[in-house]
């Protein structure tokens, strides 16, 4: 399969199965913005949670906020994002006047036509609006940019609230926008999307104690979570190409069909944020460990994913493609199959529940029955349409882990078959012992 090929099959799979839809698909599409569908919103969810256990109940001394994505423009201007800090290069062709972020070209013309291209100037990312009914200098907004500038505004209300040990961290879960140059590659640089963050508050001798113990943390998460090893790895960006706020910043990147590109990135952001905020509030968001320490600024260590970035990269990972068929007990197919390997945690459907035969009502009964029970307990799907061999086709498709059964047997003994999707092997399980054999299988 060619690189390029796998991205096409990828944006096919998410449109057919309700993974992934172009956003305003009847007006023509609205450019670079996607809407999630009935599946994709489940995997989605499940990524977030699974970040979210992980960064947050999993661990002793951090814990959750969801701020407001249209803040005080004044955070904006203290945090560097309204001046050159972040912007990237535009060029225009001067030709066909297509627009470029200049650190994007290979080349001195324009990749698509040949034209010369115009001297770069600086275009700012952040996205204005109005607040109010009158559009003027004074009601102007921006929409959030990062999330984590949420968490430092309620660095102090956090600390004193939930009277947390130093040092202690802050995560966040939320739509970010960025006005992006050139937003491309389907769902990995668009200009509405949503990211997941944990700043964690250190003392400034233990912050690269902390950067190297998060990069750890967080590559093991991916691995834990199914990412194939050689599918992953680090870049340290150099010096002087660092954000604005960051002493360091490492990249995670994964292979994707395009190249090598950043999934998270780890930053040391140093103390940027919380004494620029202190400096243009007038607040002293200076922290102290008691009576004998002179209060100070916690540096921050920050852990940044994008979700829908991940996703993307966790669906590529899971994908596979058995041209012949795969084989199968009830059914051979010479048809291509897909299969997500999804770690199952993640996967949109846990369960589906198959009667063997349509036209048989002791079958269907016993088979809605089986639904109606495991329904309050996982997501599920019941399917009684075609042959079962594509039935399981349709769930292996769509990474669905195990399919049960119900057959003339199940009549007589009470138990099923449970078709695991990777294997393809189908065990006999009694009904009565069903829940707790699935909650072993899947959680
Ligand atoms: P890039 O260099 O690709 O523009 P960045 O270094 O500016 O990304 P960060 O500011 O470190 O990105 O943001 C943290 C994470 O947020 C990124 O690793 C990515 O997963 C996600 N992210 C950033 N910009 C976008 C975007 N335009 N679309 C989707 N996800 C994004």
């Amino acid at each position: 399969m060619s690189e390029q090929n796998l991205m096409e099959k990828i944006i096919s799979l998410c449109k057919r199965r309700g993974f992934i839809f172009q956003s305003s698909e009847i007006y023509g599409g609205f450019s670079s913005c996607y809407d999630y569908g009935s599946l994709g919103v489940e995997l989605k969810n499940n990524i977030k949670q699974e970040w979210w256990k992980e960064m947050t109940r999993f661990q002793e001394n951090i814990v959750g906020l969801d701020s407001a994505i249209i803040m005080s423009p004044k955070i904006w201007e203290a945090s560097g994002h309204l001046t050159a800090g972040f912007a990237d290069e535009l060029v225009e062709c001067k030709k066909c006047h297509h627009r470029f972020r200049k650190d994007f070209l290979e080349k001195d013309k324009c990749p698509d036509c040949g034209g010369e291209l115009t001297a770069p100037r600086k275009f700012n990312l952040m996205m204005k609006t109005f607040v109010g009914p009158v559009e003027d200098n004074a009601s102007v907004a921006y929409l959030r940019a990062e999330t984590c500038q949420g968490i430092y505004m309620n660095f102090m209300n956090v600390a004193q609230t939930m009277r947390l040990k130093f040092p202690f961290g802050i995560a966040q879960i939320g739509k970010a926008f960025r006005n992006e140059i050139t937003p491309k590659d389907f769902i990995y640089r668009t200009r509405e999307f949503e990211q997941m963050e944990m700043q964690w508050f250190c003392l400034p001798k233990d912050a690269e104690k902390f950067f190297d113990y998060w990069l750890g943390q967080r590559l093991n998460w991916y691995y834990k979570l199914g990412i194939k090893k050689e599918n992953l790895k680090i870049y340290e960006v150099p010096k002087n190409e660092l954000a604005h706020y960051a002493k360091r910043a490492v990249d995670i990147l994964y292979k994707f069909s395009f190249g090598w590109k950043e999934i998270e990135g780890v930053h040391n952001r140093g103390d940027w944020d919380l004494s620029n905020h202190s400096k243009h509030s007038g607040q002293n968001l200076k922290y102290s460990l008691g009576q004998e320490q002179e209060p100070f600024y916690p540096h921050i260590i920050e852990t940044s994913v994008g979700a829908d970035r991940s996703l993307f990269a966790f669906l590529c990972d899971a994908y596979e493609e058995a041209l012949g068929g795969r084989t199968e007990t009830f059914e051979s197919t010479k048809e291509k199959e897909i299969v997500l390997h999804l770690d199952k945690k993640l996967s949109p459907i846990k369960i589906a529940v198959l009667p063997l035969i349509k036209n048989k009502p002791e079958l269907i009964k016993k088979a809605r029955e089986v639904h109606q029970t495991l329904k309050p307990y996982f997501a599920i799907q019941y399917d009684e349409a075609g042959a079962i061999g594509r039935r399981y086709r349709r769930q292996d498709e769509i990474g669905t882990p195990f399919c049960l059964t119900i057959d003339f047997e199940t009549l007589e003994k009470n138990d099923l078959t449970v078709r695991d999707r990777d294997t393809m092997k189908q065990e006999r399980i009694k009904i009565d012992d069903l829940i707790d054999f699935l909650f072993s299988k899947i959680i």
